[in-house]
């Protein structure tokens, strides 16, 4: 195990070397723990017991606050444990929490034509996507992420390895599934359900742009469509800056992932026909796959950027395109974007009896990204500005494009919300796991309160 602490020489590596938002947060862990098997998450959970600090986490490190970066902490970085084994015929996988989609998915897709419906862009941690829910491939038919864990390994906050699942330490398996990084001990494994990829040619795309003066039409004809949609095909609405051109678009993306070239053609017919005129490029069924669209997200999501998210969940019953305009019509710079993805029908279903609680029919996030530090407090007070007239008309967000020390909502339903924090107290009563990151760092054993904190000012 290696143990690097605040005087050595690769301590600033070690502090955000792996954390993907350029944004650097000025928090000083205490040291950073390098663990490469279980034992050493045990051990350097009682290092911080023995010296009185709190333990911090990190998987794939691309929380967008880089919640792993806390004061009086032991962070422990678990980039070099990287561990799969996959169960083909039972299409289990067991996967530790730094592996990402697309390590995941090469795996799952080169030897046994499975996979897992992982994050969207390829580099995100399975340990941080899926403790907040995970809104994976084709989330809005095939659901959250967090639904397909069957199992977390677990060392609590006292240092003790725990298997929880349905039927053992059922409260931190619970938990495991929607408290984000307010989870109450540390995951070691994921013990996954996983899909069949699909087959002959089946994973395929169409896609629409318009021109960004077309946007109220377009966004409607999309809202309309997409409740009784082929049901392995996920959609989503972009308004962004095509790389080389000045003009913004609004893009509208289908990608299926049927199991022929003919049923992938049949599922994305009824956009092909129903589309408003009026296109700058469009394509049909075009011939896809999950590289494909890794390479595609990474390329959205460049490395070593400035950023700032944040999102919301439309009230179903609003004017959405209304709501979002200002969000999808004024980016504040040529490599942001904004986004809205359907969840509808995932959002009408009930779903299991877990943390995560919070969705509706429209997820909406804005993912500002830019290059140079004297452009930060102008991106991020448009974000700030646009999210404080769209929360009015939200439901509440979700945790992984949330950044508590800006904004704090509702990310669970009352009920859950309120359980998930007994749970946090009872297996972490001294808040030895850093938890919610809010303004200060404060929140501790107290969590998050759940509440519309800017519409109640
Ligand atoms: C470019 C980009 C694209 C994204 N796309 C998607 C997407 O398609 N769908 C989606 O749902 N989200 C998406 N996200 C959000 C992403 O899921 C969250 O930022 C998530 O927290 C990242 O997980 P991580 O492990 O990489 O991050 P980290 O920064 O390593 O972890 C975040 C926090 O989670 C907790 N945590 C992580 N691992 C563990 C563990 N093993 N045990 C206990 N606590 C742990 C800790 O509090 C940690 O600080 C995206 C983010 C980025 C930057």
């Amino acid at each position: 195990m290696q143990i690097i602490w605040q005087d050595s020489d690769n301590y600033e590596d070690a502090r955000i070397g792996r954390v993907f938002n350029h944004r650097r947060p000025q928090r000083f862990p205490l040291a950073v723990v390098r663990a490469t098997c279980e034992d050493d998450i045990v051990a350097a959970v009682q290092l911080a017991v023995e010296r009185n600090c709190r333990v911090a986490v990190r998987s794939g490190g691309h929380s967008w606050a880089a919640w792993s970066v806390r004061d009086n902490s032991i962070l422990i970085d678990l980039g070099n444990f990287k561990h799969v084994e996959v169960d083909a015929e039972n299409r289990i996988a067991r996967a530790t929490p730094s592996m990402t989609g697309r390590e995941l998915n090469s795996v799952l897709v080169r030897d046994h034509q499975l996979m897992f419906p992982g994050g969207h862009c390829p580099d995100v941690g399975l340990g941080g996507f899926l403790l907040q829910g995970g809104m994976g491939w084709n989330c809005r038919n095939w659901g959250w992420a967090c639904e397909r864990v069957q199992a977390v390994d677990v060392v609590t906050a006292e240092g003790n390895l725990l298997h929880c699942n349905a039927e053992q330490n059922q409260e931190l398996y619970w938990a495991s599934r929607g408290a984000g990084p307010g989870f109450p001990g540390v995951v070691t494994k994921f013990h996954l359900r996983l899909n069949p990829y699909p087959k002959k040619g089946g994973f395929r795309s169409s896609g629409y742009i318009y021109p960004i003066h077309l946007y109220r039409e377009v966004f409607r004809w999309i809202i309309d469509i997409s409740p009784n949609f082929d049901n392995d095909t996920e959609i989503a609405a972009i308004s962004h800056f095509p790389e080389g051109s000045n003009e913004m678009r609004f893009f509208v993306l289908f990608v299926t992932m049927k199991d022929s070239v003919e049923a992938a053609e049949e599922a994305l017919r009824p956009a092909q026909q129903s589309r408003p005129a009026g296109t700058v490029e469009e394509w049909f069924s075009k011939e896809d796959s999950l590289d494909e669209q890794y390479n595609n997200q990474a390329g959205a999501n460049p490395e070593k950027h400035r950023y700032c998210a944040d999102n919301a969940y439309i009230a179903d019953d609003a004017d959405v395109p209304a709501v979002l305009e200002e969000a999808f019509t004024t980016l504040p710079h040529r490599k942001s974007f904004a986004l809205w993805y359907a969840m509808n029908p995932c959002s009408r279903r009930k779903l299991p009896d877990m943390a995560l609680s919070m969705h509706s029919d429209h997820y909406f996030a804005l993912y500002t990204v830019w290059e140079e530090e004297n452009d930060d407090r102008r991106c991020q007070d448009w974000v700030r500005s646009v999210m404080e007239k769209v929360e009015q008309h939200s439901v509440g967000a979700y945790l992984g494009d949330s950044d508590f020390q800006v904004r704090k909502t509702k990310f669970w339903a009352d009920e859950n919300a309120k359980r998930l924090m007994e749970i946090r107290r009872q297996w972490d009563p001294t808040g030895r796991i850093c938890g919610y990151l809010d303004q200060g760092d404060v929140s501790g054993t107290q969590g998050l309160g759940n509440a519309h904190e800017w519409k109640m000012r």
